[in-house]
């Protein structure tokens, strides 16, 4: 019997492609019931220091410290930097929050900095510009004029898969005496000028979220060449335990180890980090080029001195020569079973965040109004690569309001027969 045609349109809906899933493609199964096996499944454990030494020497870099996620990392980095309470750290506006919360569990202040409108990363320049005009040294200490603040850290944001500039902010590091955290939980296996991001500053942070490159559910790693950091960020985040017989402890730290349960995942998971990397750069290259055909849509970019992982693709949407805005777009998407995502709100418009002192953050703000990110999992499909740029074409030509028209059309003319 045929279908009745409200089952037939039901039926042909399409299923909702996502935006990032994890990808679980090695030997994660293998590596896990070990764990099992072994009953190594708690907070120490050989798959811990393996996952920790693994990363380090891949980076190249002396320490790692596995936490139990990024922002735990960056919280205990910020502390080895040396932030204190009521210090101010520069951070990116345009990222997602994790960094300036952790600034604050710190005790300290962000400030935000904008974005550069080429790679969308952190505006050196005007980082620069901040600590010239508006920082004064006293009496050895950088001081934020506008809030009497010192001034104590850098934190670029390596978003989006894509690295910060690095060699400017590392100058105005050493101008100004800054130790320099990177945040690279959106970009492992990203490269800058040939050398890995998570080895261009003092420490670096890690995140294997769901959502990134590489997962173990949820966790995150503190790299660093210092081996007097990496000594006191073992030691924070495992309680901060100076006598393991007697439990002694001088300081408040934290619980903020990662199981052998989640390491043993994660060291799975990182022996298929270049092919996520491929995987993700291939995504990106076939959007690129798919979407060079559509008005409106600018595609994001790559520097030329920067290897891009592509974390999380992404495109800006001019509404006048697209035909509508990001949001718009968004959520004709949505209905054609398309997830997508703007960027996050930049910081300082955050009310969580209200207080901290921002430069001119105009770009980050246009950004925010303009950029849709676009399904680009692990595992994504070609045949779904060609969906979404399909549904992309067919919202720019206006299919989906046409039929949106005749369908109002048609539910009014069933009204009126009413
Ligand atoms: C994911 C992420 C983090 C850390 O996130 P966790 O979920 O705590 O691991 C930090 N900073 C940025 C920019 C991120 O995207």
């Amino acid at each position: 019997m045929p279908a009745t045609p409200a089952i037939a349109t039901e039926r042909a809906a399409p299923r909702m492609i996502p935006l990032c899933e994890p990808h679980l493609g090695g030997r994660e199964w293998e590596y896990v019931k070990d764990c099992l096996d072994s009953g190594w499944v708690s907070s120490v454990g050989a798959y811990v220091t393996r996952f920790e030494q693994e990363v380090a020497a891949w980076i190249g870099v002396r320490a790692a410290v596995a936490t139990v996620n990024g922002t735990a990392a960056l919280h205990v980095a910020l502390r080895a930097a040396g932030v204190e309470r009521d210090d101010e750290v520069l951070v990116s506006t345009l990222t997602f929050i994790a960094p300036a919360n952790a600034i604050r569990y710190a005790g300290a202040w962000p400030v935000f900095i904008d974005a550069e409108p080429h790679f969308w990363q952190m505006d050196v320049q005007k980082a620069a510009d901040f600590l010239a005009r508006d920082c004064r040294w006293t009496r050895g200490a950088l001081i934020n004029r506008h809030t009497g603040r010192r001034v104590r850290a850098l934190l670029p944001v390596h978003i989006l898969g894509h690295p910060v500039d690095m060699h400017p902010m590392l100058q105005i590091a050493a101008r100004y005496e800054l130790p320099v955290i990177e945040d690279a939980t959106e970009s492992l296996g990203a490269e800058y000028r040939g050398r890995r991001v998570g080895h261009l500053g003092h420490a670096a942070c890690l995140s294997f979220n769901g959502n990134k490159l590489i997962t173990t559910g949820g966790g995150g790693m503190v790299l660093t060449d210092d081996d007097a950091w990496a000594t006191r960020v073992k030691y924070w985040t495992t309680q901060a335990k100076d006598d393991g017989v007697e439990y002694e402890h001088r300081e408040v730290g934290y619980n903020y180890r990662l199981t052998n349960l989640q390491a043993a995942m994660g060291v799975a998971q990182f022996e298929r980090l270049p092919a996520h990397v491929d995987a993700k750069r291939r995504i990106a290259k076939a959007y690129t080029s798919a979407l060079a055909s559509l008005p409106g849509i600018e595609p994001m970019q790559e520097a030329p001195w920067a290897r891009s992982v592509f974390w999380m693709y992404t495109v800006l949407v001019h509404p006048r020569a697209f035909g509508m805005s990001s949001r718009t777009l968004l959520q004709a998407l949505a209905r054609a079973g398309v997830q997508t995502r703007p960027l996050w709100q930049p910081l300082h418009r955050s009310a969580a965040h209200a207080g901290a002192y921002a430069v001119d953050c105009g770009t980050a703000e246009r950004l925010h109004r303009q950029a849709l990110s676009l399904p680009c999992s692990v595992g994504l499909t070609d045949e779904d690569l060609a969906a979404v740029v399909a549904r992309i074409g067919a919202a720019h030509r206006g299919d989906d309001n046409r039929r949106r028209g005749l369908f109002r059309a048609h539910a009014a003319a069933t009204q009126s027969c009413r």
